[in-house]
């Protein structure tokens, strides 16, 4: 499998934007947004604006990750603004995934889930055959740079395991404590998309930086 590098936008320096978004152009595979609500999850991140206006400057693939209690309302919007794919967590969607997987299918919108660190496979029995994207939380979602929940690694090699029985495609992320005391876990046990944030922006140099990700991960024997 190859391996896929997603930037969280909620990392980058708010203050550095304009120079930083020329070296993560280059780097990136897909632009992460998170986008929380204060309510789903206790902070308030990304908005939709931002994507507007992010997707004016690239055309790299965007993934929203909707951390909010009624993403399905927002859903029209995201359409119109152009994003590739939309990430639900799936306590937030129960009462019209079937309308949500619909609406993003006939917009060749790609449709991703997100399992918090407690939500297995399960939670996902009648749809998972539709998804395009599995995100593995490692953390429980809301803030940036926290340690890992070793449980996650199971449900990764659970969704592997999935996936490889079942003869499906969706892609493997994981979110959250990607750094380089877990690439080499992640990677062997199924993920194909990092998700790189606080690890990737601590360096002060972030071309060097993304370098040094990438070149680690691509030496992992997967
Ligand atoms: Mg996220």
């Amino acid at each position: 499998m190859m391996n896929y590098f997603s930037t969280s936008m909620m990392c980058a320096d708010v203050f550095r934007l304009q120079e930083q978004i020329k070296t993560i152009e280059t780097y990136t595979d897909f632009y992460h947004i998170d986008v929380m609500d204060g309510h789903f999850v206790p902070n308030l991140t990304l908005s939709f604006d931002y994507i507007k206006a992010l997707r004016k400057r690239t055309k790299k693939p965007i993934d929203a990750h909707l951390m909010m209690t009624n993403p399905g309302e927002f859903v029209d919007l995201l359409l119109e603004i152009g994003v590739d794919y939309i990430t639900f967590h799936p306590r937030t969607i129960q009462k019209d995934v079937f309308r949500i997987i619909k609406k993003c299918k006939e917009n060749q919108v790609k449709f991703g889930v997100a399992l918090s660190p407690s939500i297995g496979l399960e939670a996902i029995q009648y749809y998972k055959n539709h998804v395009d994207k599995i995100t593995i939380m490692t953390v429980e979602p809301g803030f940036a740079g926290q340690a890992a929940i070793p449980e996650a690694i199971e449900k990764i090699k659970e969704v592997y395991a999935y996936r490889q029985a079942h003869h499906l495609d969706f892609l493997i992320e994981v979110d959250g404590s990607n750094n380089f005391s877990t690439f080499e876990t992640y990677k062997q046990h199924g993920t194909d998309v990092f998700i790189l944030g606080s690890t990737l922006f601590k360096e002060e140099d972030l071309e060097k930086s993304y370098q040094k990700i990438i070149q680690f991960i691509e030496d992992i024997h997967g």
